[in-house]
């Protein structure tokens, strides 16, 4: 099923009403973007992988719903270990959350623990032994307590990972590693990790099932006005058949600029193009600054709705008519990707790039991945698999 849509406000999500009056008072007045996202999804029980710099609000964004989760469980005896548990690396963000889950989880009287590397190892197992619903724990020490038998962690249903990426860095990989695997699996994760890396990604798809992206992109720098796509070996590798198969669809919206990476690329694509009846416009490095001006008046007059060009051949070219970018070939480097898929959606206009990935392109795939998620759009999961073989 496709993923819930973000809601516009708090009133939207379903809380009780309880709940909405304590998150009033904390003076939040709407919901973040990874919050409008991620709790509407969260609710339904998926699992999510979370991307979002530090100060995006990602901490409600998972407590919330962890809390709702919480009230259909049954009721707490003294010992029980917790239902929702909450990994951090460090002491301070423990404590931060843990202040959090505090505060919204008195609504429904609910008990928080606090456990952490530094603190004192008595006090956090006499806290626990009296029973939690909820627990957040730097994973060494929560390891620690349940080797003590302080708790346990068989009543865990929901489990997040707070700031993944970190706990990594501090050296928790086998303790994160070794608590998923000793939570049942059928139980609710949520990862979140500020930047996409490999071992996060693997961890993800060990941890998660089936999880859904929540990326927070950078506004400002990538322009939310185009979509990309993102195509691994369309049809089984035949590019050329895919375009055709596309581009009737593609000059019935607007104009349509075709990248390749060479001139003899560019020559080849649009013989072809020619042999299926198709007339374009080709532009590339060898041709002198009249002979490119021509072509561009002609593409701008609309004169034909085909442009395949090369990198070099591209730049600056300003065209708010051009719907569709085709990276028919993948750019040479990142940064040429961003600016070939900046010749659409000019103008506050909608556009849509394509991006043919093939498996000679592992190395691309894998900045094309940052890519997307800076732009917040959608990372297709096989060329994540390609980013990471
Ligand atoms: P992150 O975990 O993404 O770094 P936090 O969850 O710690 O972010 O939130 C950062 C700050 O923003 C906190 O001070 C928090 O109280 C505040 N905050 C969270 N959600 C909202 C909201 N919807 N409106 C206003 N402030 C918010
Ligand atoms: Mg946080």
């Amino acid at each position: 099923a496709a993923p819930p849509k973000p809601v516009s406000s708090f009133g939207h999500l379903g809380f009780p009403e309880n709940l909405l009056k304590a998150i009033r008072k904390s003076e939040f007045t709407q919901p973040t973007p990874i919050q409008a996202q991620g709790i509407p999804i969260a609710m339904t029980g998926r699992d999510i992988i979370g991307i979002a710099k530090t100060g995006s609000g990602k901490t409600a964004a998972f407590l919330w719903p962890m809390l709702i989760h919480i009230a259909d469980q049954p009721e707490l005896k003294p010992g029980d270990g917790p239902i929702g548990l909450i990994l951090c690396p460090t002491r301070e963000l423990a404590l931060q959350i843990y202040s959090e889950a505090k505060k919204f989880g008195k609504v429904f009287n609910y008990n928080v623990c606090c456990c952490y590397g530094g603190g004192s190892k008595w006090e956090q197992s006499k806290d626990l032994e009296k029973g939690a619903e909820i627990v957040v724990a730097t994973p060494g020490r929560m390891i620690d307590m349940v080797k003590m038998k302080a708790t346990n962690l068989e009543r865990v249903t929901y489990l997040v990972l707070d700031e993944a990426d970190r706990m990594f860095d501090m050296g928790f990989e086998v303790q994160v590693r070794s608590i998923c695997d000793h939570v049942r699996p059928d139980r609710q994760t949520m990862l979140f990790s500020a930047t996409f890396r490999k071992k996060v990604e693997k961890l993800a798809r060990i941890a998660l099932n089936d999880p859904i992206r929540v990326v927070q992109g950078d506004v400002g720098e990538a322009n939310q006005d185009v979509t990309q796509i993102v195509l691994i070996k369309p049809l089984g590798g035949a590019k050329w058949i895919w375009l055709l198969k596309n581009l009737v669809q593609f000059t019935a919206t607007g104009s349509i600029l075709i990248f390749v990476t060479k001139k003899a690329n560019a020559e080849e694509l649009q013989n072809n193009l020619k042999l299926k009846e198709c007339d374009s416009l080709l532009l590339h490095g060898d041709m002198d600054q009249t002979e490119r001006n021509v072509v561009i008046s002609a593409f701008r007059k609309k004169e034909k709705d085909i442009l395949v060009a090369t990198d070099v051949a591209a730049r600056g070219l300003d065209i708010p008519h051009i719907k569709t970018v085709v990276n028919f070939d993948v750019a040479r480097d990142i940064d040429t990707h961003t600016h070939r898929v900046g010749r659409t959606g000019r103008a506050g206009e909608k556009g849509t790039a394509y991006t043919l990935v093939t498996e000679k392109d592992k190395e691309f795939a894998g900045h094309l991945v940052r890519n997307l998620e800076g732009a917040g759009q959608i990372v297709p999961q096989d060329l994540l698999d390609l980013a990471m073989k």
